[in-house]
């Protein structure tokens, strides 16, 4: 049996695991669902979040959020893209993680969610933890201790 409380895994820190910020694709607000659309499809990512001119993290969008927005009764009504701004439209009830939690903290919030925001204590986007990334280190660990 492996024990997870080696502190090799359950103890390491988010800042170790996560994507930093500088290499998270993301939209800011007042742009257009438009613009959000091109960079959802040429990132290839479902969701990204939305931060304000001061880097603080205001939402996530993604292209069902998108695609919803712009549904008429009869019609997707494109034309709308270019008119419709991300802060009209994304989500701003999604889970946050402070930049100092423990990897432990999160793990429930990752059962529900693809990836976590992490966010400075004064609210500044430091980038994202994301399943696979944890998932990637815990199965090292175990191979690890499968070879021991
Ligand atoms: P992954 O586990 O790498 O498939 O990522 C899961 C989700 O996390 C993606 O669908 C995106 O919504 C988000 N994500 C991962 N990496 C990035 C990134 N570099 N920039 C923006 N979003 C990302």
């Amino acid at each position: 049996m492996i024990s997870l409380y080696s502190g090799e895994f359950l103890e390491v820190s988010i800042k170790d695991l996560m994507i930093p910020s500088e290499r998270v694709a993301h939209v800011q607000v007042g742009n257009s669902l438009e613009h959000a659309l091109l960079v959802l499809t040429k990132s290839g990512y479902t969701a990204i979040p939305v931060l304000d001119p001061h880097y603080r993290l205001m939402g996530l969008i993604s292209t069902p959020i998108i695609m919803d927005s712009i549904l008429g009764l009869e019609r997707i009504e494109f034309e709308q893209l270019e008119r419709k701004r991300v802060e009209e439209a994304m989500n701003t009830k999604i889970p946050r993680i402070n930049i100092h939690s423990t990897l432990i903290s999160s793990l429930d919030l990752l059962v529900d969610h693809p990836f976590l925001c992490i966010e400075d204590d004064s609210g500044i986007f430091e980038g994202i933890l994301t399943r696979r990334t944890v998932l990637l280190k815990l199965s090292k660990q175990v191979k690890r201790y499968n070879k021991k």
